[in-house]
């Protein structure tokens, strides 16, 4: 008799997305995983390949490795209440596909055969995978992450690498358990910029996004947060009664716009945050696939330790546009654009039927002005409408994720939640 398994194991990829003409993009999906995934206890051990150290080809020389893996596990145990125990080692190569691992959670880069194959057929696209073992009730046993030996690492900004820091903060963000963030500018969305995206060196997030630390904080409980936490627990049906299917909602700060969390709702509708600190929010939703309009649902007032219901009935309507990217110095990617308070940038969007005399362009968010006057339409082929527009913040922008939004005469809204993220790095690409 076949023995049933007892373990299941989940790979999860990071992607480089950025492209500067609409040839060719590439399109990718993920699976979806059911069970909430945690380690059941909050000390986590974690083995370090001294591969990561070693002279190698796939990490440019003089990058400080030992700081980054160190500032990269502080980055989580900071906000919430988990704590790693490290360790360095000899070993090369992660536990293979299968129903349970060898019990070591290895952080790896080498060019060995088993690493090599997480990647599958994917080696050109993605920066690094991160596999985990875990049982029917979701607790983790064991997670093994490769950093891909064919890419090129780099502490130091340098263009055409990856920044081994937020790479790695990104891959411990799955050992812990996460999924990727449906908000644009958050540490685990599933899109990664190389160094030189956007001709900045620092474009992946190295810090947090709110999303982050919402969605962290809901597994495993806040450090030292005064008012954390307090959960939605929501249903979004139609005006019929049917369940909404598709949409993503997200929660904005109602007092500065910033993103605070975002999920996917359920098949019946239904979606739970927890892991909220307490604030007052306002609550949207919009069609995960571009079909449907978004549509800004009213404002909920969360408490520390406390459920909240949410219980709406809309009635979406269809829009004729979709917007695919977002890009700034020309080129268009599925990344945020970074930008810094108190100065003005030209942001692009791209996609499908947008014509710009159409739409009236905004942020969800007082810290920011569009310039109605300063809308240009742009030519990057046929299969692509793409246009740019002047936004200035105001010097006192707090750091954090921000939603853009196209709004055509008729009505339809289209969000870009978290495309617009006011960071500390200098963006020095500004209008004077
Ligand atoms: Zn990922």
């Amino acid at each position: 008799m076949a023995r049933q398994a007892k373990f299941l194991s989940v790979l999860f990829a990071l992607l480089i997305f950025s492209i500067t003409s609409a040839a060719n993009v590439p399109q990718f999906s993920e699976t979806a995983i059911t069970p909430e995934l945690r380690w059941k206890k909050v000390t986590i051990p974690v083995a370090f390949s001294n591969s990561l150290l070693r002279s190698n080809p796939a990490i440019r020389p003089d990058s400080d490795i030992q700081g980054a893996v160190r500032r990269s596990l502080e980055t989580w145990e900071e906000i919430a209440n988990i704590e790693f125990q490290v360790t360095w080692t000899d070993k090369l190569s992660v536990s293979p596909a299968g129903n349970s691992g060898d019990g070591t959670s290895l952080i790896t880069i080498a060019q060995t055969p088993e690493n090599l194959l997480i990647f599958g057929g994917d080696s050109d696209e993605i920066s690094a995978r991160t596999r985990v073992f875990f049982n029917r009730r979701g607790e983790i046993s064991e997670a093994d992450i490769v950093l891909n030996p064919y890419q090129q690492f780099s502490t130091d900004g340098a263009f055409g690498t990856f920044d081994f820091e937020s790479t790695l903060t990104h891959e411990i963000g799955h050992l812990l358990g996460l999924e990727h963030s449906t908000v644009v500018g958050a540490t685990m969305n599933e899109h990664q910029g190389k160094n030189g995206t956007f001709n900045l060196s620092s474009i992946s997030p190295r810090s947090l996004s709110e999303d982050d630390i919402t969605q962290i904080r809901a597994i495993y409980g806040a450090r030292d947060a005064e008012d954390c936490c307090g959960t939605v627990d929501g249903k979004i049906s139609l005006s019929n009664g049917k369940p909404l299917k598709g949409f993503n909602v997200w929660l904005e700060e109602s007092e500065t716009g910033r993103v605070f969390a975002g999920t996917k709702i359920n098949t019946d509708g239904s979606f739970l945050l927890r892991g909220l600190q307490a604030n007052k929010y306002r609550v949207y939703a919009q069609d995960g696939a571009g079909g449907f309009g978004g549509q800004d649902l009213g404002e909920i007032e969360i408490s520390k330790g406390k459920i909240t219901s949410f219980i709406k009935k809309i009635t979406p309507s269809a829009k004729d546009f979709d917007v695919q990217f977002t890009g700034f110095n020309g080129q268009l990617s599925k990344l945020a654009v970074p930008v810094n308070g108190g100065k003005s940038y030209q942001i692009f969007v791209g996609g499908k039927n947008l014509n710009p005399e159409d739409f009236q362009i905004g942020v969800t968010s007082p810290f920011f002005r569009v310039s109605s006057g300063k809308i240009n339409k742009l030519d990057y082929g046929r299969n692509i409408s793409v246009f740019s527009f002047e936004v200035t913040s105001l010097p006192e922008t707090p750091t954090g994720e921000y939603t853009i939004y196209l709004q055509k005469s008729d009505g339809e809204i289209e969000f870009l939640p978290g495309s617009l993220a006011v960071e500390n790095f200098l963006n020095p690409w500004n209008i004077l």
